[in-house]
């Protein structure tokens, strides 16, 4: 027993005391945050857990059981309000990532006053619970033994986490540009005066995303572990045996984060997610413009194909055809992007032919070899400036020395 280590447990019960008074949270859901909170937040710094706190004071969790649908309209009625009737939508591409319709998720939404300005940023969080009295057996019931609860605790420290993640300066608006961040993600929208009182909201890009879910997703694996006590490698075997089913973060795209966070830059990403604060994303960027795999990447921009995230959709077609699309799609201007874009360009190709890779049910030797050297150099264009970067800054000598260890 580590003597020196203060007990936080009064601290966390306190916060969820609150927010289960204010927002009305069951036994149920109480005891799942009694113990996700330590879980998430042990090692932590004081002013991170502040955020968190934050967070958990003004962001309802919404448990919904299995057998309702979610229905988000209803959810954004009663969390947001009857707010920005003058705002339309402006129409913009779809990815997968929006197409996705999953069990749980973090929304937000920014009121508008009647001049366009920014009021007050909305939020709330919902996951399902499933019901025990229904599964007598299969992988939920054991899931529901696992957890003791209906809830799922793993999806509901994913969302907590990009909730935690967007608490610290989520918004910055300038001449009709608007940038909400959650974590390392950062969506950027227009707005434009349409003369008549109304304005048009058009989403123009979205950066980060795919390096966002990849820590979001490792964090959550990191905290699970403790919310279950258990070693992490025991941890990521109940995605693989049973009964947790893995997202599709886990594994490629959530294995670059953690390998990030056994380098030096571990840390400025963890920061950047926090705080959104660009002096981590400088340090970054910085760190990897020094590699000669960023600079052998930025001499060899034969395609240029625009700075916009580009995005493959659900593939109908023959596995040939589409492989050849993949390897059309993915060459962004990587003159005109940051490292860290870069990086997120990898993961954002890693995630897609993940997705994708499910919707074939034969691959011939030929299409396999051609799909595993796209997934192998997408994650080389992550793994490799990163590797270089911590070589960097720990000496030419590192490796020597890890190998020592
Ligand atoms: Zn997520």
């Amino acid at each position: 027993m580590d003597l020196f280590k203060v007990d936080f447990n009064a601290e966390y019960n306190h916060v969820i005391g609150l927010a289960a008074e204010k927002f009305g949270y069951d036994e149920d859901l109480q005891e799942v945050l009694k113990k996700a909170l330590p879980a998430m937040l042990e090692g932590h710094s004081h002013e991170e857990k502040q955020l968190f706190y934050k967070m958990m004071s003004h962001t309802p969790i919404v448990v919904v059981d299995e057998d309702s649908p979610v229905n988000k309209k209803e959810l954004e009625r009663k969390y947001f309000g009857n707010i920005n009737s003058h705002i339309i939508e402006g129409a913009h591409e779809e990815s997968i990532y929006d197409q996705l319709e999953g069990d749980g998720s973090f929304n937000s939404e920014i009121e508008f006053d009647e001049n366009a300005n920014v009021v007050a940023r909305k939020q709330y969080l919902y996951i399902k619970r499933a019901n025990p009295e229904k599964h007598r057996n299969g992988y939920i019931k054991d899931r529901i033994d696992l957890f003791k609860t209906g809830i799922n605790v793993s999806h509901l420290m994913h969302e907590l986490g990009h909730a935690w993640c967007s608490e610290a300066n989520p918004l910055e608006y300038e001449d009709g540009v608007l940038k909400e961040r959650c974590g390392a993600c950062t969506t950027e929208f227009t707005i434009t005066p349409n003369g008549d009182g109304t304005y048009t909201r058009t989403r123009t890009g979205v950066t980060g995303l795919y390096v966002e879910e990849a820590f979001n997703t490792e964090m959550e694996l990191e905290a699970l572990s403790k919310y279950l006590n258990m070693g992490r490698e025991a941890t990521d075997a109940l995605f693989k045996t049973g009964p947790l089913i893995k997202s599709n973060y886990q594994g490629a795209v959530s294995g670059v984060a953690n390998h990030i966070l056994t380098t030096p830059l571990g840390k400025d990403f963890q920061n950047y997610r926090l705080t959104g604060d660009k002096k981590y994303l400088d340090k970054i960027n910085g760190a990897i413009e020094k590699t000669e795999a960023h600079q052998r990447r930025m001499d060899s921009s034969n395609e240029s194909r625009g700075k916009d995230q580009v995005f493959l959709e659900p593939a109908s077609d023959s596995i040939a055809e589409f492989l050849t699309r993949c390897k059309n799609v993915y060459y962004p201007d990587k003159e005109n992007m940051t490292p860290f874009e870069i990086l997120d360009n990898a993961l954002n190709q890693s995630f897609d032919l993940g997705i994708n890779k499910l919707k074939f049910d034969v691959f011939d030797d030929k299409s396999f070899g051609q799909y595993k050297a796209l997934s192998y150099s997408a994650l080389s264009d992550a793994y490799v400036p990163i590797n270089q970067a911590r070589d960097l800054i720990l000496g030419k000598d590192s490796k020597s020395k890890e190998e020592q260890k």
